[in-house]
């Protein structure tokens, strides 16, 4: 079946007790199981599994073709869980432009507890083959990236990771459907369900998504069960009806975005415009290879710093001031402010989440308020 079809259809049967064509919420925490206390129906308290649940994992593992998903509270919690994963003393390579809150995890918990991490710039094969230890367990990918939407070569640093033992981990956060880590070699794939999947800014949600049901992954799925860090049954049966619509979001998305970045390549206030789909973008040749679009997400520089890039922030109507993407309103952050110190973002650069309001009112907008 085509992605379309598996977004609608993966997961979801019409129930059996009432013919309810919509999934039934689950909120119960216990099922009744026999008096041997075995549990037929495969249901025993909701931390280890439930039906809302178990649906979405379901569609998450068939829409990128692997062979399990396991959905957590949080992508910050499903990032945990591939840490802990690993022994102290494991070696990871991490990119230096992952997501803030990756790099933060890593920094103030992970190394502390003991792991040894390099963080490296991934489009240099070089730097990723120089960083390769014999203890290395994961590289860390996570493409297009924040706030640049640089892109990484994923089939390249998989093969890289595997030439090492190693497995190659993505962050396909940014670029669901129109990407499909797995299929490109990489071994685990994680998900903030809270930005395009759940599509509406309504759910908090992680995932990791398994190639094979290795021993990696079951312990990816011990930790789940154990740590306890897994999303509602009404969290998932919100991000399973985001879903639906996700191939034909991605689209839009990426069409809108598109737009927005070639007028803002052109205009005189900006500077620079980062956007995996623009042909001026460095690695727009490894997007073409890799992506069937580019994405909602693009970065542009004010010319006039600061100060200026503030000023177009208070002068959006339509565009919101807020962090976070992937939902259906268009939002926009001065990055260098949210990440605080430790930030390597542009001191004018403005991130925008291009969302599926109509791309001309989005150019105008953009147009008056950069004056
Ligand atoms: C938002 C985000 C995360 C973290 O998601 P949470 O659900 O807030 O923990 C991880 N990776 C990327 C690329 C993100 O954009």
């Amino acid at each position: 079946m085509r992605i379309e079809t598996l977004a609608v259809h993966a997961g979801i049967r019409v129930d059996p007790a009432t013919g309810a064509v919509v999934p039934p919420l689950h909120t119960a925490t216990t099922f009744e199981h026999e008096p041997d206390s075995t549990y037929p129906r495969g249901y025993l308290y909701s931390r280890t599994a439930n039906p809302n649940r178990n649906a979405l994992e379901e569609c998450l593992a068939e829409l990128d073709n692997g062979e399990g998903a396991a959905a957590f509270a949080s992508a910050s919690a499903a990032t945990a869980a591939v840490f802990q994963a690993l022994a102290p003393g494991d070696h990871v390579v991490a990119p230096l432009d992952a997501y803030f809150g990756t790099g933060k995890l890593l920094r103030d918990t992970f190394i502390p507890w003991g792991l040894a991490v390099d963080f490296v710039d991934m489009t240099d094969a070089a730097a990723i083959k120089a960083a390769l230890r014999p203890r290395t367990k994961i590289v860390w990918v996570e493409t297009p990236s924040n706030p640049l939407w640089r892109v990484t070569d994923v089939a390249a640093v998989a093969a890289l990771a595997h030439g090492e033992g190693a497995v190659c981990v993505c962050d396909n956060t940014s670029a669901p459907i129109i990407q499909r880590p797995l299929a490109l070699g990489a071994d685990l794939v994680v998900y903030a369900t809270t930005k395009y999947l759940g599509g509406h800014g309504d759910v908090l949600g992680g995932a990791v998504v398994a190639r094979t049901r290795d021993a990696l992954f079951d312990r990816v799925r011990a930790i789940q069960g154990s740590g306890g860090a897994v999303p509602s049954p009404f969290d998932c049966w919100l991000v399973r009806r985001g879903i639906r619509t996700l191939p034909w979001r991605m689209r839009a998305h990426s069409d809108n975005a598109l737009k927005v970045a070639t007028f803002l390549a052109t205009h005189p206030r900006i500077e620079a415009v980062h956007y995996p789909g623009l042909a001026s973008h460095p690695q727009h040749d490894v997007a073409c290879r890799q992506m069937t679009g580019f994405g909602g997400m693009l970065s542009m520089q004010v010319r006039g710093g600061r100060s200026a890039a503030f000023a177009v922030e208070r002068q959006v109507r339509i565009f919101t001031c807020a962090t976070s993407f992937g939902g259906t309103e268009s939002l926009l952050e001065h990055r260098a402010s949210v990440e605080g110190a430790a930030t390597r973002s542009p001191d004018n650069l403005l991130r925008l989440s291009i969302g599926l309001e109509h791309a001309d009112d989005l150019i105008e907008d953009l147009g008056q308020a950069l004056g």
